[in-house]
C-alpha cells in the first residue's frame, strides 16, 4: 500500500466541499482504497509526503492519435516510418501525455494495431504512459477520411462486420468517420459522408457488443446524422454549412444548424469539441466562431468534454491537456467545469467508469499540482508528479528545455 499525503486532496473538480485539507490518499494496486484526513495516523509500505502541493485528479483527452507526431506532416512522416518506428512515436507520444498530467486517453484512429499494443503495453508496465483506450482503426466510407489507417464500410452488413472485426482486435470503442476531412484529399467535410444505414447499423453493433461510439462530424449535417443514430460522443462538432469557413449563413444553414443542436440535446449525445488555445491557426473557421458553438452546447446543458486531437498537424502531445482545458475556459466555461469536462464528467460522458475522482476502488490515476488549478489555471501546464497504474511519477523539469522532461519511477 502507498500513502500520498499533500496540503490539499481535490476529489472532484465540480465539488470544492469534497476537498480534503492535510489528507492523504490510500493506494493498493491500481485501486484508491480510502482518503483519510489530517489526522491519519496509519503504516503503509511506502509514504510520498508532499507538503504545500494539491494532489488531483488526473486528465483525460479524450482525443488523440498516438501514431501521429504533431508536426506539419503527421501522415506524410507516418507513411515514410516502419512499423517498428512508428511504435516508437506512439510511445514518444504517451510519454509527453503523461508529462503534461494526462493519465487518460481514447485514441481515436491509428494504423494497424498501433494503438491497441500500446495500450497493452502500457497495462503490462513494460512501457510508461496514461492509461489507453483504443479505437482501433477508424470506420469510414469506402476512399473516405483517414481510409488509409481505416476499415472501409459501404452498408449494414460490411458496418456490422467491421464493428465485430475492430471489437475482437480488442478495440475499446468505436469511431465513425461521418464527414470528411480536412486531412484526407477528396473527402468532403461540409456534408454526410457514412451511409446513414451504415452508420446506424455500426451503433447498434456497437452498443450491443458494450462499446460506446465516437463519430467524427464537422458539419451540421453530419452532427445532425451522428446525434439521431446514437452515438455517443461528437467529435469536434463544428457546426459548418455550406461555407466551410463558416462566414457565410443562407436561412438553410441557420435552420439545418438549429434541428443539428436540438438533436444533439435531445439524444443526449457529448461533444467533444478538439479546441485548444493558443489553436496553431490551421482551422478555417475562427477560434471565436468555434468558442460560440462550443458556449451554445455548454449552456445548453450538453456535456461538452475536453479532447485536442493531439498528433494531428501543429498539436503536439506535449502541453495538449492544458491547451485544451484553456480552449474550453475561451469558450466561456468555468475553470471548475472545464477540469471536470477534463476528469470525471467527461470520463463519464467518455463511457468510462470509477475513474476521473478521488474516492475509494476508483483508479489511483492523480496529478501533484502546485497550487489549486480552480484559481490557478496554469498550475496545470507543469504537474509535478503523476501516479497511473499505481506507479508514482515525480516530474523533472528543465526550464529551458522541456524536451528533457522526465518521469522518475518513485514507487514499485
Ligand atoms: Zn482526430
Amino acid at each position: 500500500m502507498i500513502a500520498i499525503s499533500a496540503s490539499k486532496i481535490i476529489c472532484d473538480f465540480a465539488d470544492p466541499a469534497s476537498d480534503i485539507v492535510n489528507g492523504t490518499v490510500l493506494v493498493d494496486g491500481d485501486q484508491i482504497i480510502s482518503l483519510e484526513g489530517p489526522n491519519w495516523q496509519g503504516e503503509t509500505a511506502q509514504s510520498i509526503n508532499l507538503p504545500g502541493r494539491t494532489v488531483a485528479p488526473g486528465l483525460m483527452d479524450s482525443h488523440v492519435h498516438l501514431a501521429f507526431d504533431g508536426t506539419a506532416d503527421p501522415v506524410g512522416n507516418m507513411h515514410q516510418r516502419d512499423r517498428e518506428q512508428t511504435a516508437i512515436q506512439a510511445e514518444r507520444a504517451a510519454r509527453d501525455l503523461l508529462l503534461g498530467g494526462v493519465t487518460f486517453v481514447r485514441d481515436l484512429g491509428a494504423p494497424d494495431r498501433v494503438a491497441l499494443n500500446l495500450r497493452d503495453q502500457i497495462a503490462s508496465k513494460a512501457i510508461t504512459g496514461p492509461t489507453v483506450f483504443s479505437a482501433g482503426r477508424p470506420l469510414t466510407r469506402p476512399q473516405g477520411h483517414c481510409w488509409f489507417m481505416g476499415s472501409e464500410v459501404h452498408d449494414a452488413a460490411s458496418a456490422q462486420s467491421a464493428v465485430n472485426t475492430e471489437v475482437e482486435r480488442g478495440a475499446d470503442l468505436i469511431k465513425v468517420m461521418v464527414t470528411g476531412g480536412r486531412m484526407t484529399p477528396g473527402t468532403d467535410p461540409l456534408g454526410v459522408e457514412l451511409n446513414e444505414i451504415a452508420l446506424r447499423f455500426a451503433v447498434k453493433e456497437a452498443h450491443d457488443l458494450g462499446r460506446p461510439v465516437a463519430a467524427h462530424a464537422l458539419s451540421a449535417a453530419g452532427v445532425l446524422a451522428a446525434a439521431t443514430a446514437g452515438v455517443d460522443t461528437i467529435e469536434h462538432g463544428t457546426l459548418i454549412c455550406s461555407d466551410p469557413y463558416a462566414v457565410q449563413h443562407t436561412d438553410a444553414d441557420r435552420r439545418l444548424r438549429k434541428r443539428a443542436i436540438a438533436a444533439v440535446i435531445d439524444y443526449g449525445t457529448a461533444i467533444s469539441p478538439t479546441f485548444s488555445v493558443p489553436d496553431a491557426g490551421t482551422h478555417p473557421v475562427t477560434p471565436q466562431i468555434r468558442a460560440d458553438w462550443i458556449s451554445t452546447f455548454h449552456e445548453a446543458g450538453v456535456p461538452v468534454i475536453a479532447g485536442t486531437d493531439s498528433g494531428i498537424n501543429g498539436h503536439p502531445h506535449r502541453g495538449a491537456a492544458i491547451s485544451g482545458i484553456r480552449g474550453l475556459v475561451a469558450a466561456g466555461m468555468t475553470n471548475s467545469d472545464a477540469l471536470a469536462a477534463a476528469s470525471g464528467k467527461g470520463m463519464v460522458a467518455a463511457g468510462r467508469s470509477a475513474a476521473g475522482y478521488l474516492r475509494p476502488g476508483f483508479k489511483a490515476e492523480l496529478i501533484v499540482l502546485n497550487d489549486d488549478p480552480r484559481r490557478n489555471l496554469e498550475t496545470v501546464s507543469a504537474p509535478a508528479g503523476v501516479m497511473v497504474g499505481g506507479v508514482y511519477y515525480q516530474v523533472v523539469r528543465h526550464d529551458n528545455d522541456n524536451h528533457h522532461d522526465q518521469l522518475v519511477r518513485i514507487t514499485q
